[in-house]
């Protein structure tokens, strides 16, 4: 365990840490702590709605999430001569989790989060006991999930000129529509910034962005291949680099379509700096090794969508709607085994599916297919003779 760890209390609200956690990002939120290149260091992180979600079969907690609350961050931790221009090396070296569970949902309708939010308007939940490396929920039966822990959010301050860039295209697309929703504009409310001076509060939180995109900086980029083993590369933009983490992950799959089993945990990081990386390598977002880890399988069964609009007409090679079409036709599919919509929804965001932009040459379709691990349930999924009589397996086990 390294000798520099910040802790939480996984027992108290975001609000009332030990520590001081932030969910906005701008340059001004001193970091909590400084180690030096070739160091590392453990963050202890609240879950990604920093404990708004009770282990309970009610989703009346998700309907009434605070959304302008979520992604309570550990951090920053300042790098030792780290410089504007340089590269963080980051190595993830290890992950674990705080409790014995976690949960993933079905967002409310309003909040219009996930792949297919026009299609579920109502709240729902999953809670997943975590039995060492294996995941299981009572409302999604006959299903085992392995670890593959990773940070859904990790990432480095910005600088004054890249936040003014992010609030001013993200206004101009937040007016353009298609609703209010479709950027994430500042929002005092909700605010945490960390150690910053009250003095500092009011204009800070005016203009600090929201953690729920990824950007330039990495940030809430979810992907699963960030587990252990995976070297993460980020632009330096202020002095230490300030990396902060969170909205940690047991298991997710490619495109979190929804929430994954999100959980309070811990991380291990670390660190080192190549001098003058951004010019050097001509880099200004985030890249990354991938975690060696894959998702051991017995094989999967995969779906491929089309780039068809939901009135039926037809795109060109419009990805996100083939990724809509395929993860629908996974949903459809699993309902023939007894999930409910809702079960299946969350399902494909929990287990480690892997989504692949197969093809965008063939006009005018592009190909997205999206592939379930078979082994992850207690019974064959492929279409075949024999498990064409399969019982309903999901049914009676919703909430
Ligand atoms: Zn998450």
């Amino acid at each position: 365990m390294p000798a520099a760890t910040i802790e939480i209390d996984v027992h108290k609200p975001a609000l009332d840490q030990p520590v001081k956690l932030h969910n906005r990002w701008h340059p001004a939120i001193p970091p909590l702590l400084e180690i030096t290149p070739g160091s590392d260091c453990r963050l202890q992180c609240l879950d990604f709605t920093g404990g708004q979600i009770d282990r309970t079969d009610d989703p009346a907690d998700v309907d009434g999430l605070k959304f302008e609350s979520v992604h309570p961050l550990t951090g920053p931790i300042a790098v030792k001569g780290a410089r504007p221009g340089d590269l963080l090396v980051v190595d993830i070296l290890s992950l674990g989790s705080l409790e014995s569970w976690g949960f993933s949902m079905v967002f409310p309708g309003q909040l219009r989060t996930g792949l297919l939010y026009d299609e579920f308007p109502d709240a729902a939940k999953s809670v997943w006991e975590i039995a060492g490396d294996v995941a299981t929920s009572k409302h999604i039966p006959r299903v085992r999930l392995k670890a593959h822990m990773h940070p859904g959010l990790i990432g480095c301050a910005p600088d004054e000129k890249l936040l003014g860039e992010w609030n001013r295209r993200e206004a101009e697309l937040a007016r353009r529509g298609p609703n209010q929703l479709s950027a994430l504009p500042p929002e005092p409310m909700g605010a945490l910034l960390g150690e910053l001076p009250k003095a500092e509060w009011d204009h800070v939180a005016a203009e600090a962005s929201r953690t729920t995109a990824h950007r330039e900086n990495g940030g809430n980029a979810d992907i699963k291949e960030f587990g252990v083993g995976a070297r993460l590369y980020f632009p330096v933009r202020v002095d230490g680099g300030k990396l902060s983490a969170g909205d940690l992950h047991f298991s997710m799959g490619d495109g979190e379509i929804t929430a994954a089993v999100e959980m309070a945990g811990w991380i291990d990081v670390g660190v080192d700096v190549i001098k003058d990386g951004m010019n050097r390598y001509g880099i200004e977002t985030p890249l990354f090794n991938p975690s060696p880890k894959s998702p051991s399988t017995s094989g999967y069964l995969t779906f491929q969508g089309l780039s068809i609009d939901d009135d039926g007409s037809q795109r060109l090679f419009d990805a996100t709607l083939s990724f809509r079409q395929a993860c629908r036709a996974a949903i459809s599919y699993l309902g023939r085994f007894g999930y409910t919509r809702e079960q299946a929804y969350m399902l494909l965001a929990c287990a480690p599916v892997e989504s692949r932009i197969s093809c965008v040459c063939n006009r005018p379709n592009a190909c997205c297919t999206v592939a379930i691990p078979k082994d992850i349930f207690d019974f064959d999924i492929d279409p075949s003779a024999a498990n064409i009589n399969q019982e309903a397996v999901g049914r009676g086990a919703e909430h």
